[in-house]
């Protein structure tokens, strides 16, 4: 079953354009140019881990994407406004951060466009990415945020860095990355193992980080109609 869904998911990324579906940026690697990657953080804000690695990647000059989850955004306006002031990106990670599977495609729309509101009122901009909890999604789900004008965003570098015994194993999972040009990986900022990450990567290796933003053309206009915001009363 992973296999066909990984399948499915190759096939989506050669026919879709990316600012339907993003999986990773540009390959090209120009000459004498250092590679660029984009990093992203899932499942905050957290109060203790989310300032650390603000600070750290302020400290090494370091942009990322924040996909957050709309109640713990709701707990901590004060960290939405400083990851946007900090010059990050924030995604939507839905209001709640449900089961995919046990959520029904009314509900996980309505999610997201709960958080796309929260966040556009704590820092002004309008959020045009989602990564689907799991990364799992349905044709339904799918259709439902490219209606919202959604880039469902995705990834192809997993350190699966949740399931990771402590910083010793982070530290040796980015040692032992070799990067290219247009990975897009995935860490969580509700542990403190996203911390260990950048301090590592920034220190192995010479990279450029780019914010996924970036890698999108910001003028395509999108291919379906677009419809009001549908917000569902999820809380
Ligand atoms: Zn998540």
């Amino acid at each position: 079953m992973s296999q066909l869904r990984q399948l499915l998911k190759s096939a989506f990324t050669v026919v879709l354009p990316k600012s339907l579906l993003l999986t990773r940026g540009p390959r090209l690697a120009i000459a004498d140019e250092p590679i660029e990657i984009a990093l992203t953080f899932d499942d905050g804000p957290h109060p203790e881990h989310t300032p650390r690695l603000l600070d750290v990647l302020a400290n090494a000059g370091v942009r990322g994407t924040f996909f957050v989850i709309g109640e713990r955004a709701e707990q901590h306006p004060e960290l939405i406004r400083r990851i946007a002031d900090d010059g990050h990106e924030l995604g939507n990670h839905t209001w709640t951060h449900s089961e995919p599977s046990l959520t029904s495609a009314v509900r996980f729309l309505g999610e997201v466009a709960l958080t796309r509101r929260l966040i556009q009122d704590l820092t002004g901009r309008d959020c045009r990415l989602t990564r689907p909890p799991k990364g799992a999604l349905t044709i339904g789900k799918s259709l439902g945020l490219w209606r919202q004008q959604q880039t469902v965003v995705l990834w192809n570098i997993d350190p699966k860095d949740f399931t990771m015994p402590d910083t010793d194993a982070m530290s040796q999972w980015i040692r032992g990355y070799r990067p290219q040009s247009g990975d897009i990986v995935l860490l969580h900022d509700n542990h403190s193992r996203a911390v260990i990450a950048v301090e590592q990567l920034v220190e192995d290796h010479a990279l450029r980080f780019a914010t996924l933003s970036n890698w999108l053309r910001p003028t395509e206009s999108p291919p379906f109609p677009v419809r009001e915001l549908e917000v569902a009363d999820v809380r």
